[in-house]
């Protein structure tokens, strides 16, 4: 297992902050870093974009897809549509285990956050460890938890690099033409952030993306990007 190093979080901060997109994905996944970081995607509406921009300068990097046994068709079919197209070699997908997906049953009704602990964050904890940084594809124009999103943030066991933090709607919208990337097909019917099938829905023209997720509820994430439970091996 590679340690967290608060070390070279900081020296990724001095070296890369002033840098997004294209160039902070080149400057963290390959060189020194290359096989070192990995992507996680959750292969939704949004992810096509740095997606795109990772097979630019790394198509080999791992990528890392998880599958929580409660996803949408339409998910898993883009996930392979999104990767044959963009010429992407090592997704890697991960999935609770049998013990996990015992305890998580029914649980999305009762307990949200038990059950993405169960699906979600012990499996990605375990699929991560050996990695020494994450790339990830939030944005602050989420909102939420993520209105103070930086590229480049640590603490808590992780470094998290978020090479679209900076962008906004119009910015991917952009993306997503200028480079004729496929939707995943439930943006037609108006799914704007999409998760598990449970926890997900449409949402009304300009509502905030993630509005459609765990709605009606206070939850607003499932924790892999705010708990690290497990990179020190314990719990997991
Ligand atoms: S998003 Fe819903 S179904 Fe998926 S892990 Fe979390 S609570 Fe469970």
């Amino acid at each position: 297992m590679s340690p967290f190093d608060q070390g070279l979080g900081e020296r990724l901060k001095l070296s890369f902050s002033h840098l997004d997109g294209k160039e902070l994905l080149a400057a963290v996944l390959t060189g020194d870093l290359a096989g070192k970081v990995a992507v996680t995607s959750s292969f939704g509406a949004e992810s096509a974009v740095l997606l795109d921009l990772v097979a630019q300068v790394a198509p080999d990097a791992p990528v890392i897809f998880l599958d929580t046994d409660e996803l949408f068709d339409e998910t898993v079919e883009y996930r392979y549509k999104l990767e044959r197209q963009l010429g992407l070699t090592n997704v890697i997908t991960v999935r609770p285990n049998a013990e996990e997906l015992a305890q998580a049953a029914g649980l999305w009704q009762t307990d949200t956050d038990r059950c993405c602990e169960l699906r979600k964050v012990r499996p990605l904890a375990r699929a991560t460890r050996d990695y020494v940084a994450l790339v990830d594809g939030r944005k602050r124009a989420h909102g939420f938890e993520r209105q103070h999103l930086s590229t480049i943030e640590t603490g808590g066991g992780v470094i998290k690099i978020s090479p679209l933090a900076n962008w906004n709607a119009e910015e991917i919208e952009a993306a997503f033409a200028a480079r004729n990337l496929p939707r995943h097909p439930l943006v037609a019917q108006n799914y704007r952030s999409i998760g598990c099938f449970p926890c997900t829905q449409p949402v009304e023209p300009g509502a905030p993306a993630r509005a459609g997720r765990w709605a009606g509820k206070a939850k607003t994430e499932c924790g892999i990007h705010t708990l690290v439970l497990g990179r020190d091996g314990a719990g997991i």
